[in-house]
């Protein structure tokens, strides 16, 4: 794998031998886990070239706390990366990104006024600038994202769309620990207690989800919080039930459409989300 920290190296790895060769880009902030490995390894599959990036966006930050601590994990980062057969990996510094140049994010719509959008202002305005930017700097065939973070893959589609990039955008299913935690870089963060209580995050989901389809609506939230914040650890930010297509909020189940269900909550120190399909 050859590393490129500017966009001057980049552009000439991407412009040598390219001769129309597809080309995959995985977009990542580092402390790689097998979530991103699954990226990897699906963009390897489909493509000719893999290219992974590696850079903790300050734009996408809304809390500087959270920036501050995000782990960063460089060195195993690059072996796994070697290891799963990715070709380049783009690591570049702010400057690199950030150049002055202008760049123009459309506006987001009702997507940025629910859920993450509300939690986390300016969050998918910076988030959607940084992969807009790189994918512009990179010109994939095919960008790969996780369902883990699903509205931002819908965020993603749009801006892909609208911008008319030509990219392919593939979403990937969630990787799970063994005990049903989605896998995250902030995971490791937890304390001891919390990363041994968080599995109630997704039992609690599939609570959630029997409680939907059986046309319990009134009861889930109330059972949900009850669950989670039980453990002691965690407190509720929210619980959305949404279409999959559009994220409109659903209220009742109809076993003819797909919906998901989302979440966050918090510790003192960090916050998780998660989410979950419903339906085919
Ligand atoms: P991040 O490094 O957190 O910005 O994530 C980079 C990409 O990996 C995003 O497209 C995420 O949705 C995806 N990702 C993160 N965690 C997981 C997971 N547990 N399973 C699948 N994809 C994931």
């Amino acid at each position: 794998m050859i590393v490129a920290n500017t966009r001057d190296q980049l552009h000439d790895l991407l412009n040598k031998p390219r001769n129309h060769q597809t080309v995959g880009f995985v977009p990542t902030m580092g402390a790689l886990h097998d979530g991103h490995v699954s990226l990897i390894k699906a963009a390897r599959k489909q493509n000719e070239r893999v290219i992974a990036s590696i850079f903790v966006n300050p734009k996408q930050f809304n809390d500087p706390a959270d920036l501050h601590r995000y782990p960063r994990t460089p060195e195993a980062d690059i072996e796994l990366l070697t290891d799963c057969g990715c070709d380049i990996l783009f690591h570049p510094v702010e400057s690199e990104i950030y150049d002055g140049s202008e760049y123009q994010v459309p506006d987001l719509g009702f997507m940025e006024t629910i859920m993450e959008g509300v939690h986390r202002p300016g969050h998918f305005k910076g988030m959607a600038e940084v992969v807009g930017r790189l994918c512009e700097l990179i010109r994939p065939t095919r960008a790969y994202f996780g369902e883990k973070d699903f509205q931002q893959l819908a965020i993603i589609r749009f801006l892909a769309s609208t911008k008319g990039y030509g990219t392919q955008i593939i979403g990937c299913p969630t990787i799970r620990e063994s005990d049903g935690l989605a896998m995250s870089s902030r995971n490791i963060l937890l304390t001891k207690e919390e990363r041994s209580q968080a599995p109630v995050i997704y039992e609690a989901l599939l609570q959630a989800r029997k409680l939907f389809m059986d046309g319990n609506e009134s009861e889930i939230l109330k059972k949900y919080v009850q669950k989670v914040e039980q453990s002691g650890c965690f407190k509720v930010e929210y619980l959305y039930i949404g279409f999959a297509d559009t994220l409109k909020e659903a209220e009742l189940f109809d076993p003819k459409r797909s919906y998901r269900i989302f979440t966050a909550v918090r510790t003192p120190g960090i916050r998780l989300i998660d989410n979950i399909p419903v339906g085919h």
